[in-house]
């Protein structure tokens, strides 16, 4: 019998249970259409960038479209204003929240030019910041970007200010926490290949 890994058990349990996720249909309208192979690296990138749990559910509740924000918050009534934390002046939706709003975009351009070493290429882009990027190899950038991320909203949660000092540190932490897993693991061969870029800053 062929072995299953947990993101191959992960990935059958997404299409027998929910076949396409409701959120297939708003990611389609904005993105336009993607295929199914396409899809699956969209759903499996989390796993695929990052072993920490918290981490992946953030990313999986972002592209369900089921993290709730003051939009859909403000429905049901759990909060006074529908408006963004940052601008305060758009309903804060996940795009707008994430990607849109000017203060978020700001953010994402100092992030991009911090790490242009690791993003290279790859522009910040609607689709890129809220499903991240296909390309094999990209593992360190969409564990960025999902930090990055991250800081948003945790920056909202509690109220505070947004700054890229809080997704530097995020990072140090999380890169600490895999070195000593790999060290364990006898993985550091491939700790230092995803982190090269990083480490060399
Ligand atoms: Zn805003």
């Amino acid at each position: 019998m062929k072995f299953l890994d947990s993101r191959t058990i992960y990935w059958k349990l997404i299409k027998q249970k929910f076949e396409k996720p409701s959120s297939y249909s708003k990611f389609t309208d904005m993105f336009g259409v993607f295929d199914d192979e396409k899809w699956e690296k969209i759903y499996m990138l989390p796993f695929r960038c990052s072993s920490n749990t918290r981490i992946r559910n953030f990313q999986f509740k972002i592209t369900h479209n089921i993290l709730y924000l003051n939009e859909k918050l403000y429905i049901f009534n759990k909060t006074d204003t529908e408006l963004c934390y940052f601008c305060n002046h758009q309903k804060e939706s996940q795009n707008h929240f994430f990607y849109d709003c000017n203060v978020v975009r700001r953010f994402w351009e100092e992030v991009f030019l911090t790490f242009h070493c690791i993003f290279e290429n790859i522009n910040i882009e609607e689709h890129i910041v809220l499903l991240g990027i296909i390309d094999e190899g990209k593992q360190l950038a969409n564990l960025i970007i999902i930090l990055g991320k991250q800081v948003l909203y945790e920056t909202k949660m509690n109220n505070g200010e947004l700054t890229i000092n809080m997704l530097k540190s995020k990072i140090k932490v999380i890169e600490n926490i895999e070195k000593k897993i790999a060290t364990q693991k006898n993985k550091m061969l491939y700790h230092l290949m995803k982190w090269e870029k990083y480490l060399n800053m």
